[in-house]
């Protein structure tokens, strides 16, 4: 299988791209880098199957060799990155799906989209099932991101419709674990940044919003098995384990070490979404999978990761 990954420089797509090597793919990764690193990908550099292509997605790409599959990841995907590229946010969903699909189409590829439990926005039915339609705010801070990948959604369906590609689209759940940027804003990498650094926790509100953290691995092998699978509709792909933010900053200072932090309490920012879990009754029953690391034992492999990345760090 010869695969083009975008976005195969940042944390998802690098762990994407790990696991069709080690399936004995060959992968193109393209990547701008704005928010992906090569660090993610120095381990392959050299790699016969493995080539990377500096380029933003969002401007059309030649590519030279044959694809059988294309796997759209590239977008900045925390708060804090598409709050600081909020256009290019906008392109990536929009033109580089564009640009993606047309890739797909050429080469008569099959096509999966990495969209986001964020296209259900503040949710008012929960948990959310795909078949949910969403509660967005068209023009809040978070819609660059949000409606970026409602497009997206609706251009790749229509691709399907209009050109009869064989596309997926994934609805990526909160996810964590190693390759994740320490300073990408988010609330584990923080928590545990904070944990190891001896600085206060930052939960944001009271802390009572929840989340439904799936841990890499777990979300690889949904994406694996979503892409062998024929569902050209929307699919959630998470860990339905819902807990408030508050017992994630606990569950961060029980994993590391002589944790002392305290826990500080700071302001929800904008549109925050109240709760989100994905109802993934379709999910096991379309693909016959379900996470199976525990948030234990998924943060307890984060924090390793992160107390090497920081060690790594501290000494350059
Ligand atoms: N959060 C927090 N402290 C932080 C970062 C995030 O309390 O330092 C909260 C944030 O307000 C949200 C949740 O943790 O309710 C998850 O935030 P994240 O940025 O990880 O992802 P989101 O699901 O909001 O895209």
């Amino acid at each position: 299988m010869r695969v083009l990954v975008t976005g195969g420089a940042g944390f998802i797509g690098s762990h994407l791209c790990d696991r069709l090597l080690a399936e004995g793919a060959t992968v193109v990764c393209v990547d701008n880098l704005i928010t992906g690193r090569l660090a993610n990908i120095a381990h392959l550099q050299g790699h016969p199957g493995f080539r990377l292509t500096r380029h933003d997605i969002s401007k059309p790409l030649e590519v030279p060799e044959p694809v059988d599959y294309v796997l759209h990841f590239a977008s900045p995907a925390s708060p804090r990155d598409y709050l600081k590229y909020p256009i290019q946010t906008l392109k990536v969903g929009s033109l580089g799906t564009l640009n993606a699909l047309g890739i797909a189409k050429a080469k008569q590829a099959k096509f999966l989209l990495a969209s986001t439990s964020e296209v259900y926005g503040d949710p008012q039915v929960h948990p959310q099932p795909e078949s949910y339609w969403g509660h967005v705010n068209p023009v809040g801070p978070r819609s660059v991101y949000d409606e970026a990948k409602r497009f997206a959604e609706a251009l790749t369906m229509a691709y399907h419709r209009e050109h009869q590609i064989d596309t997926r689209i994934a609805r990526v759940f909160n996810t964590y674990g190693p390759r994740m940027r320490l300073d990408d804003g988010r609330a584990i990498p923080t928590f545990i940044r904070q944990a190891l650094k001896g600085e206060p926790l930052t939960v944001y509100g009271q802390g009572s919003q929840t989340r439904s953290f799936c841990y890499i691995d777990d979300l690889v092998e949904g994406i694996r098995r979503l892409m062998d699978s024929s569902i050209p509709d929307p699919v959630n792909l998470g860990n339905p384990d819902e807990r408030p933010i508050l017992e994630i900053a606990k569950e961060v200072l029980a994993s590391v070490d002589g944790a002392t932090s305290r826990i500080e309490f700071h302001p929800l920012p904008q549109d925050d979404p109240k709760q989100r879990c994905p109802d993934m009754t379709k999910t096991r029953h379309r693909l016959g999978w379900q996470p199976t690391i525990t948030l234990h034992q998924g943060l307890e492999r984060t924090v390793v990761w992160f107390a090497q990345d920081l060690r790594l760090r501290s000494s350059r």
